[in-house]
């Protein structure tokens, strides 16, 4: 363990969830940030985390984070400022609720990345996988600026169902894809769930996954937009169409895309993008990101939801079956790991990266 006083005061809005277990999993030893305080809801306000956590899920936590008694989310603002210099959220409310939330804390001088998906539309917010368009961080000089706030920011990560085809996408930009027909085969970690917890999902393939196929369409046309006067244009192209489906895998979201390009490349060149892509935070040194960040399979059995999901820390996208499509003009199958690069690894990530450009 690094000596805490040389790392920055963090805290987990929504620690006790399921995304805010894994937040606290990587915070625990993280080498820049110290876990400072902790929130959930009402019903476990004033209760010592170790307590909660040995409660709901039978595990010990170390004795530094198991003695941290949690704050309500909601109603502890200031007493949260003074513990911590940025917040994860992980909350469950309502989209308006959660707005307005991330709002307060943010007019309270705390930078917050968050998990949820209420501010990912909103103008003067990005929303960022870090390796795509860590660009976008410049959005919070207008951000701050627009509401008159100094030390406070929200950034956004985007949803989980994007992080296998964006980035393959990313590293084939040059050939332009035009048009992406996209199915996502998702993990039920992916609805909060377990395997056990969800018995309807043993044995079972469920085709609907609420909102989910909106988010997968026009996020990515987000990420790849310009900041244009005091907001982000989304991209015009490519189209992209989505089916998610739920599947009965623990943890791992799965993308079989198709794509056209104005300027066709072959299967090598294709090849040859994933694996000179030059990863924009190369020079960094950012703690979380995985190095290689892309991963190509040649084996024609692979990636594999068991196999792979782990690779780079649960952080890298790992690809393969790269071959042409009758329809339109290449497929490939891509994954990546749903609660560690879909969720808090991601925004884990992207704080490192917002603290490397000076933001707090
Ligand atoms: P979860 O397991 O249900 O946890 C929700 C957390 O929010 C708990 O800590 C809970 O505290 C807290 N909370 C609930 N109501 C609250 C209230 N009224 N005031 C303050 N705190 C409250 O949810 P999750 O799956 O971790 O998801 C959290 C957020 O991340 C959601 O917005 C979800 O859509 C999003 N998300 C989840 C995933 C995923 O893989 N699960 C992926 C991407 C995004 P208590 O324990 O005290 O009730």
């Amino acid at each position: 363990m690094k000596n805490s006083r040389t790392r920055i005061p963090v805290g987990i809005i929504g620690a006790t969830g399921t995304v805010g277990r894994q937040f606290l999993k990587l915070l625990s030893n993280h080498p820049w940030f110290q876990i400072s305080c902790v929130a959930a809801s009402a019903r476990s306000e004033g209760k010592l985390l170790g307590k909660v956590y040995k409660e709901r899920f039978n595990e010990t936590l170390d004795d530094d984070i198991a003695g941290l008694k949690l704050f309500n989310a909601v109603e502890d603002i200031t007493q949260i400022s003074g513990l911590a210099t940025l917040v994860f959220s992980a909350i469950t409310l309502s989209k308006d609720e959660i707005k307005k939330l991330e709002e307060d804390y943010a007019k309270a001088g705390i930078a917050v990345i968050s998990n949820n998906s209420a501010h990912r539309w909103t103008d003067d917010i990005p929303m960022i996988i870090p390796e795509v368009n860590p660009h976008h961080c410049s959005l919070i000089d207008i951000q701050r600026e627009n509401r008159g706030w100094t030390s406070g920011l929200i950034a956004v990560k985007s949803n989980c169902s994007i992080q296998s085809y964006v980035p393959v996408l990313e590293a084939w930009k040059k050939f332009i894809p035009e048009k992406v027909m996209v199915a996502t085969y998702q993990a039920v970690s992916g609805a909060g769930k377990t395997l056990s917890d969800w018995p309807e999902m043993q044995d079972n393939v469920n085709p609907l996954i609420g909102g989910e196929e909106e988010k997968s369409e026009l996020e990515p046309l987000k990420i790849w937009g310009d900041i244009i006067g005091r907001g982000i244009r989304s991209a015009e192209l490519p189209t992209i169409s989505t089916t998610c489906v739920r599947v009965p895998v623990s943890d791992g979201h799965m993308a079989v895309t198709h794509v056209s390009f104005a300027s066709k490349p072959s299967k090598e060149e294709l090849i040859e993008a994933l694996l000179k892509f030059r990863n924009p935070l190369r020079d960094l040194e950012l703690p979380s990101a995985p190095s290689p960040f892309l991963i190509y399979f040649n084996e024609e059995d692979r990636p594999q939801t068991a196999l792979d999901r782990m690779a780079g820390n649960g952080m890298a996208i790992t690809v393969g079956r790269i071959r042409e499509d009758s329809v339109l003009d290449y497929k490939f199958v891509a994954l990546s790991h749903n609660t560690l690069r879909g969720a808090a690894g991601g925004g884990v990530l992207l704080a490192e990266l917002l603290h490397k450009k000076g933001y707090f």
